[in-house]
C-alpha cells in the first residue's frame, strides 16, 4: 500500500511515530515533517490538547477523532488515564454526545440496520470490513442512560462501551462491532430536528419490531457463529426482558443493564459488608426504580442469599422491596404488574412515597434506579441515617443530571456516616475534615472482563453464576487499604488487572458448567487473560 494510504488509516497510522526505516520502506518520505516522536510524547501532547478544552463535549469530540486517525494511541491514551477519560468517552459525557449526535456528527462509527434494510440484514453485516467479530454492543436508542428516546443517535453508546472493551477488557478494536437498529423514535424533538440522522417517523413495535430482532439475531448468529457475544445495551424495559428471555437459550447474550449492573452493585454490596458487617441475608434492602437494573440487581441479590443460606429465592426476596413510579410493589398490584416486577409484589399496604416506604419497611440499604434525578431528599436521606448508623445508599441513576442525590448531599444529610457509590463518578468530598472517596458502582468495572471470560473460554451461553463469578472476582480486588479509605470498589486505574481477575473467574465457571468450548482449560487463566490482551503499544512495520 501507498504511505498516504497507510497514514489514513486509523488501524495502522502512526502519525510522527513512523520510524526512519518505515518512512524509506513504505513511500511515506516527505509525507511526514522531519521529526520522529515517540508513543509516549505523542501521548503527552494529546492530552495536553484534550485538557485545554474545559468543555466535557470538545474532548469527548477530540477522542473521537482520534480514535478515527490513529487507533494505538486512542487507546493508549484510554488505558494509560482511564479515570481521567473514561467520563468523557462514557457517561456522563457520551450522554450529551447522543443528544447533540446529529449536529456533532463527522464520520459514522459502527454499522446502521434500519427497518428499510429488513430482508437484507446478512447482506449488510457483509459491508463490515472485519470478518471476525466476538462482541457485538446492540442499541436500538429507546433508552439511553437516562436520557429516554435518542433514536438513532443512541449509536454513541455501542461505540462507548466497545471502546471500553477494548481499553479496559482488552478485546481486540478489531473484534468489536457497534450496532444501532433503527426502527424509528418517539423523541418529537429528535423527529424535528432537521440535523437528526435516523428515521424519521415513530417506532415500530409489535410484530414489525420482534420481526427484524429475529432477523438480527439469526444473520449475527449464521455470519459470525454461535461464539460471537452479543450484548444488548440501553433498550426500553419491556423489550429487554423479552429479548433476553427469548434468546438466551438460542444465543450467547447479555444484557448489561440488567445482569451487567446487577453483578457491579452487588459486587459493591458484598464489599460494603466489610464496612456494615453481617452477611446479606441480615440487610433489608429497598431500591426506588423497579426497572431492568433494578429488578436485575435485586435478582441477583436474591441469588447470592440463596447460595449462602440454601433457602429458595422466593423466601429470599422477601427481604428486598420494589418503589416504581407508582409507589411501592405490592401484593394487591399484582394483577396489573409487568411480569418482571410480579417476583417483588410481597404483602404489604400500598405506599405512595418514597419517605413513607423508609419510614415503614426501615431498610439499612436504599439503592436508586429510577433514572429520576433528585429523589433521594433531604427527608430521604435523614430518614435512612436515623434508622441506620451507617447507611449504605446508592444513587445509581445516570448520567448525574439524573442521580437521585449527590455525593456531598448524602454525606451531609447523614453527618458523615453513609456509605455512598452513584452510577456517574462524583468527586471527592471533605465534610468536617474527613475527606469522602464516593464509589462508582460503574458497570465498566464488570462488563469488560465479563466478556473476555466469555470469549476466552469460547463460552456458548451465558448464566446467572457467572455474574455471581463476576462479582466475587471483583470484591477480590478490594484492599484494606482501599476499606480503610470507605471505598467499596477499587480504584479504576488498575483496570486491566481487575478485568483479568475478572475473565479468569467467569472462564472458569464456563469450564465448570461445561458450557466452554476451548479446551483443554489452561491452567492459569489469569494469565491466559493477560496474555489475550490488546496492546495498544505501536507495532513496527517492515
Ligand atoms: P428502566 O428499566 O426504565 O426503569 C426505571 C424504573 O424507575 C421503572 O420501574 C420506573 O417506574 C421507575 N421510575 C421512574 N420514575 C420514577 C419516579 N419518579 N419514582 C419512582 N420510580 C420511578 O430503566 P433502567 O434500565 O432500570 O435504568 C434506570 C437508571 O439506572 C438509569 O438512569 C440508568 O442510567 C441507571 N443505571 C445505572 C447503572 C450503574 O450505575 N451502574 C447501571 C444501569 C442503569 P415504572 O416501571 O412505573 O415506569
Ligand atoms: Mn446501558
Amino acid at each position: 500500500a501507498s504511505g498516504y494510504s497507510l497514514m489514513r488509516d486509523p488501524r495502522h497510522n502512526k502519525g510522527l511515530a513512523f520510524t526512519e526505516k518505515e518512512r524509506d520502506a513504505h513511500y511515506l518520505r516527505g509525507l511526514l515533517p522531519p521529526v520522529v516522536l515517540s508513543q509516549e510524547l505523542q501521548e503527552k501532547k494529546m492530552m495536553n490538547i484534550i485538557r485545554q478544552y474545559t468543555v466535557p463535549l470538545h474532548r469527548y469530540m477530540a477522542m473521537v477523532e482520534l480514535q478515527e486517525t490513529n487507533e494505538r494511541l486512542f487507546y493508549k491514551l484510554l488505558v494509560d488515564n482511564v479515570e481521567e477519560l473514561l467520563p468523557i468517552v462514557y457517561t456522563p459525557t457520551v450522554g450529551e454526545a447522543c443528544q447533540k449526535f446529529g449536529s456533532i456528527f463527522k464520520h459514522p462509527q459502527g454499522l446502521y440496520i434500519s427497518l428499510k434494510e429488513k430482508g437484507k440484514i446478512l447482506e449488510i453485516l457483509n459491508n463490515w470490513p472485519e470478518r471476525t467479530v466476538k462482541v457485538i454492543v446492540v442499541t436500538d436508542g429507546e433508552r439511553i442512560l437516562g436520557l429516554g428516546d435518542l433514536g438513532c443517535q443512541g449509536m454513541g453508546i455501542p461505540v462507548g462501551k466497545l471502546s471500553l472493551y477494548t481499553a479496559l477488557g482488552g478485546v481486540c478494536p478489531s473484534q468489536c462491532l457497534p450496532i444501532t437498529i433503527d426502527v424509528g423514535t418517539n423523541n418529537e424533538k429528535l423527529l424535528d430536528d432537521e440535523f437528526y440522522i435516523g428515521l424519521r417517523q415513530k417506532r415500530a413495535t409489535g410484530k414489525e419490531y420482534a420481526d427484524l430482532l429475529q432477523e438480527f439475531m439469526c444473520a449475527v448468529k449464521q455470519n459470525y457463529g454461535e461464539k460471537v457475544l452479543i450484548q444488548f445495551e440501553d433498550f426500553a424495559n419491556h423489550n429487554a426482558f423479552e429479548l433476553l428471555a427469548r434468546y438466551s437459550s438460542t444465543h450467547l447474550v447479555f444484557n448489561d443493564d440488567i445482569q451487567g449492573t446487577a453483578s457491579v452493585v452487588l459486587a459493591g454490596l458484598l464489599s460494603a459488608l466489610r464496612l456494615l458487617g453481617g452477611t446479606l441475608a441480615d440487610h433489608t434492602f429497598l431500591f426506588l426504580g423497579a426497572g431492568e437494573a433494578g429488578t436485575g440487581i435485586a435478582e441477583l441479590i436474591a441469588l447470592e442469599i440463596s447460595e449462602q443460606n440454601g433457602k429458595p429465592i422466593e423466601e429470599n426476596r422477601k427481604q428486598i422491596w420494589l418503589v416504581d413510579s407508582k409507589g411501592l410493589i405490592v401484593a394487591s398490584r399484582k394483577d396489573s404488574l409487568q411480569d418482571f416486577k410480579k417476583p417483588w409484589a410481597h404483602d404489604h399496604e400500598p405506599i405512595a412515597e418514597l419517605k413513607n416506604a423508609v419510614e415503614a419497611l426501615k431498610p439499612t440499604i436504599l439503592i436508586g434506579t429510577s433514572g429520576v434525578g433528585k429523589q433521594f431528599t433531604k427527608e430521604v436521606v435523614e430518614a435512612m441515617a436515623s434508622l441506620n448508623e451507617k447507611p449504605l445508599i446508592m444513587a445509581l441513576s445516570n448520567p448525574t443530571s439524573q442521580a437521585e442525590c449527590t455525593a456531598e448531599e448524602a454525606y451531609t444529610w447523614s453527618e458523615g456516616r453513609a456509605i455512598f457509590a452513584s452510577g456517574s463518578p462524583f468527586d471527592p468530598f471533605e465534610y468536617n475534615g474527613k475527606t469522602f472517596i464516593p464509589g462508582q458502582a460503574n458497570n465498566a468495572y464488570i462488563f469488560p472482563g465479563f466478556g473476555l471470560g466469555v470469549i476466552m473460554a469460547g463460552s456458548t451461553r451465558v448464566r446467572d453464576d457467572m455474574l455471581l463469578a463476576a462479582s466475587k472476582a471483583l470484591v477480590s480486588q478490594v484492599t484494606e487499604e482501599h476499606y480503610e479509605k470507605g471505598m467499596i470498589y477499587p480504584p479504576f486505574k488498575n483496570i486491566r488487572k481487575i478485568s483479568a481477575n475478572i475473565a479468569a473467574k467467569v472462564a472458569a465457571k464456563a469450564y465448570e458448567l461445561g458450557l466452554a468450548s476451548h479446551l483443554p482449560q489452561p491452567e492459569d487463566l489469569v494469565k491466559s487473560a493477560e496474555k489475550y490482551m490488546y496492546s495498544p503499544v505501536y507495532r513496527s512495520y517492515r
